[in-house]
């Protein structure tokens, strides 16, 4: 099936005549991803202080407005002089100084030599520098012991950058080097996407908040804590919006509240055996579901719709399908809205240590534990898949995407995996 935007309103439809239902309409981990990533529009944009830009995606080409550097300087500490003026063995005498920090242009005495300072102003009439250490100083001036190529140990002016070129381009990451070009540039405040502010609703009666004193029945509200955890760490804005309760006027309410911020994330109560209120109250609201189910593992109950151009991604509870399905999904969504290109994560090949077996049917993410080895990425089950089981997510440093089909995975096998922190493969020391 093309999950092409075309095609948005037939799988919608079909969406509808099958639920509740095991229906045909069960889009591929791809098919959803693409369908997201085609729906989800990109945030505005607004100037933030050049720091505050850090990580963030420019939304236009930032042109010099001089040339850099903007004198001629020099790139040693030694002699400014003129190259038609020096032979190997001559001696020229010293008649300035010219310090790095100096703001007037200082000139050449024909036939002599300026004492200068890395980085100081190339005195004019000057074209070439000696460095100290090839120069003797003697009574009167210095003795040249190496031969003098023109125009060497001078950065001219505009040799890096001239003005009017483009010095960050549209669509471009910024990072440390881009904030010392812009800064070099005098850039204090710098066009960027805006943050997507992404609201988390937490859903079900068996939820408390962080804080309060758990008992038996009840469970601590932990997925809004790492999906916010997540959130922020691509660079995006969480607003916790706290629980609806298990009835449709707490989530009517709250998803509402949700619908004011970019996207609306909730987690819990889509799985088949739900009474359906997360996905019933979206519709209600009048957000239109573009697919509910998807052929993974975990994850599986995921559900995606759009209203007036937000997303909405309702997630399974289990903490292990939260975290899973937001990385797989969700992560590559927000970062497209905040402008950036490269959105979905490489798979690095990684060897299986040992014999991995799956169901036919479904694509499964194995949660796994990467070491690298002599530039060999290997890959161990990080414990019991179940779920439910969370510390095997916090053991993992690494999801193995195994295809659908396929069943048994042997040792030696490469399969592909997405890194989950960007420590693997670091060495400790
Ligand atoms: P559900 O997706 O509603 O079937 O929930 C699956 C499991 O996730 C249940 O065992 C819930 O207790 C658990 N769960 C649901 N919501 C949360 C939450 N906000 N934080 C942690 N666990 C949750
Ligand atoms: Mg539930």
């Amino acid at each position: 099936m093309d999950f092409r935007r075309g095609s948005l309103y037939t799988l919608r439809n079909e969406a509808v005549k099958n639920r509740g239902k095991r229906g045909p309409v069960m889009p591929s981990f791809e098919e959803a991803r693409r369908t997201i990533l085609e729906s989800v529009p990109m945030l505005g944009a607004e100037r933030v202080d050049l720091l505050s830009a850090l990580g963030r995606v420019a939304t236009e080409d930032v042109a010099a407005p001089w040339d850099m550097p903007f004198y001629d300087n020099s790139a040693m500490d030694g002699f400014a002089v003129r190259a038609a003026d020096c032979r190997t063995g001559g001696i020229l005498r010293v008649t300035g100084y010219v310090p790095a920090g100096e703001t007037g242009v200082s000139s050449l005495t024909p036939g002599c030599a300026v004492r200068i300072m890395t980085g100081a102003v190339i005195p004019s009439g000057c074209d070439t520098v000696i460095p100290i250490e090839d120069t003797e100083e003697r009574a009167d001036g210095i003795l040249l012991r190496e031969k003098v190529d023109p125009r060497q140990h001078v950065r001219f002016r505009g040799e890096d950058v001239r003005s009017g070129d483009t010095v960050v381009s549209a669509r471009a990451v910024i990072g440390p080097p881009e904030i010392n070009m812009l800064a070099s540039f005098g850039k204090a405040v710098v066009p960027v996407y805006r943050k997507a502010r992404v609201a988390i609703l937490s859903t079900g009666d068996e939820l408390i908040e962080l804080g309060e004193q758990p008992v038996t029945g009840k469970i601590i509200n932990s997925n809004a804590l790492s999906l916010a955890a997540a959130i922020r760490e691509i660079g995006a804005e969480p607003v916790i919006l706290g629980i609806a309760r298990d009835s449709r006027e707490s989530h009517r309410e709250k998803m509402a509240e949700g619908l004011k911020a970019d996207v609306l994330i909730t987690s819990a109560g889509v799985s088949a055996g739900d009474l359906d209120l997360v996905r019933d109250c979206l519709a209600e609201i009048g957000v239109r579901q573009l697919f509910w189910k998807v052929d993974i593992k975990p994850g599986g109950p995921t559900a995606f719709g759009m209203k007036e151009g937000k997303p909405v991604f309702s997630l399974p509870g289990n903490p292990v399908s939260t975290m899973i399905t937001f990385e797989e999904l969700v992560r590559p969504a927000l970062l497209r809205m905040m402008g950036h290109r490269r959105v979905i994560k490489p798979y690095v090949r990684a060897v299986l240590r040992s014999e991995v077996r799956k169901k036919p049917g479904k694509m499964h993410f194995l949660r796994v534990r990467i070491e690298v080895e002599n530039g060999v990425h290997w890959a161990t089950s990080a414990g019991d898949q179940n779920t439910g089981i969370l510390s095997t997510m916090v053991r993992a440093n690494g999801i193995a995407a195994l295809p659908k089909e396929k069943t048994v995975f042997s040792a030696g096998e490469e399969v592909p995996v997405h890194l989950l922190r960007g420590d693997v493969g670091m060495t400790e020391e």
